[in-house]
């Protein structure tokens, strides 16, 4: 018998709805029972395990999960060890700073010596080394954007994807320094038995991509 292949996706958040279409279009059931942590499909040779998108990235690294699907900005922030399958069109933001509205922004230079509250704090001291800025950050997990009203930060560095948290939160966006989606990711070292599951995935996904162009 053949084993099955172990796919992390999202519990439940932004990439959940398109990461269970997405299989459903390939044509690989599964059903997300409430609060099932595991679901073995019942036509094909993978089972799904329900997780925060947060924990995808090193249960792949460790081989616990085979292929996951996250947002590019959780895996590049995660610096984990995994391969970059496929990008899957889904799920697009952007990561940015953002300023109390009534303040101006005249290029990175500006943010010399503020504070920037983030929950990224990987990707935004790339983006402030890169362009030779020394700025205090602040790592915080949630509700980055009230980080300036609270007088925690000067600015902040966050998700964006229409931008209307910011402006309820009194904030502009000014500058983007990362563009993500959604992502298929996968173990280092696959079996040759998953890299073939794997390979059926793909062929699945791309005929289902090419059939919606
Ligand atoms: P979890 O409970 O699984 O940790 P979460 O709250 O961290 O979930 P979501 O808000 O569901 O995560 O976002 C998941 C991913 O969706 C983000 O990492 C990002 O790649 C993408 N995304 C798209 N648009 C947005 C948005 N407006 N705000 C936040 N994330 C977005
Ligand atoms: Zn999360």
């Amino acid at each position: 018998m053949m084993q099955n292949i172990r796919i992390a996706i999202q519990k439940s958040g932004r990439l959940s709805e398109d990461s269970i279409d997405l299989f459903k279009e390939c044509g690989i059931k599964l059903d997300m029972g409430k609060g099932r942590l595991k679901s073995v499909s019942s036509n094909f040779n993978a089972e799904f395990l329900f997780l925060r998108d947060d924990d995808i990235p090193g249960y792949v690294e460790d081989g616990v999960a085979d292929l996951g699907i996250v947002g590019e900005n959780v895996l590049v922030e995660s610096a984990k060890k995994v391969n970059l399958v496929k990008k899957l069109g889904f799920s697009k933001c952007r990561l940015s700073i953002a300023i109390p509205r009534e303040e101006s922004f005249e290029g990175p230079q500006s943010l010399q010596n503020k504070s920037i509250a983030t929950s990224y704090p990987k990707l935004l001291s790339k983006y402030l080394k890169e362009n030779g800025i020394k700025a205090n950050i602040h790592e915080i997990s949630g509700s980055v954007e009230i980080a300036p009203s609270i007088g925690l930060a000067d600015a902040v560095c966050d998700i964006v994807s229409s931008g209307s948290t910011l402006l309820s939160n009194g904030l502009k966006e000014v500058q983007e320094i990362f563009k993500s989606e959604a992502v298929l990711i996968g173990n280092k070292n696959l079996s040759a038995e998953n890299k073939s599951i794997l390979e059926k995935i793909l062929f699945r996904i791309n005929a289902v991509q090419k059939a919606q162009d």
